[in-house]
């Protein structure tokens, strides 16, 4: 589960009046350097959860990444993103200037989004051939590629819309496929790498606690548990 592909594993605990994020747990306090040791329950380390998962691990899914590189290392909140679609065997369907690609590789630090509930059955046993097919449609041609208006958040939004008219849905625009999909992930995202960035350079974070004044910095409390 704590692969380095999706960066090490974040906790937090509580020393000093203080929230203090860290890759693990110090011997002593990095504020006060006393023993952290005798904790109380409320003082107690909890993981904070990552927004990264191997997308090859994640079926029937919208994924996002950076075009280049990796959100951990490069990610700087205006990068471009690059999106697929998964289908049941972790290969992620993608549209470039060359066409549809079949990456069984490349998209280990990710953030997804499930497209299909556990109980769509229906949905799940189809959703190879679904993909598979619509991926082999005239419009997915390297040469229709633009960079601008027919690009991989064409592909992976004219697909979801497949899906949501297959179900007797309702299709989204652009805006709200942005706003739906793509905003609120990489919003948590970029709190994320903030803190993460910020340890791998100091080797902790401390906040206030909320209840003290919040800080802007203590958004990142966000970041536990809503993913
Ligand atoms: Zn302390």
């Amino acid at each position: 589960m704590h692969c380095t592909e999706a960066g090490k594993p974040l906790i937090k605990f509580t020393h000093c009046k203080k929230s203090i994020y860290s890759f693990s747990v110090p011997r002593r306090c990095p504020l006060c350097q006393q023993e952290v040791g005798s904790a109380k329950l409320e003082e107690a380390p909890v993981s904070i959860s990552n927004p990264f998962t191997d997308g090859h691990q994640e079926k029937c899914s919208f994924l996002l990444r950076p075009t280049q590189g990796t959100f951990l290392r490069e990610y700087d909140g205006k990068s471009d993103l690059h999106v697929g679609i998964t289908n049941t065997n972790g290969v992620v369907y993608n549209y470039n200037q060359c066409g549809v690609q079949r990456d069984q590789a490349g998209w280990e630090q990710s953030l997804s989004v499930p497209l299909v509930q556990p109980n769509m059955f229906g949905l799940r046993d189809q959703w190879d051939r679904y993909l598979e097919d619509f991926s082999a449609t005239g419009a997915w041609l390297p040469h229709r590629y633009d960079e601008d208006y027919h690009n991989c958040y064409s592909y992976t939004l004219s697909f979801i819309n497949c899906i949501l008219t297959t179900e007797g849905k309702e299709q989204l625009d652009k805006n709200e496929f942005t706003e739906k999909y793509v905003i609120p992930r990489t919003r948590l995202a970029s709190k994320y790498i903030i803190l993460y960035r910020a340890i791998e350079k100091h080797g902790f974070y401390a906040v206030d606690h909320p209840d003290q004044g919040a800080s802007p910095p203590s958004e990142v409390l966000c970041a536990e548990g809503c993913v």
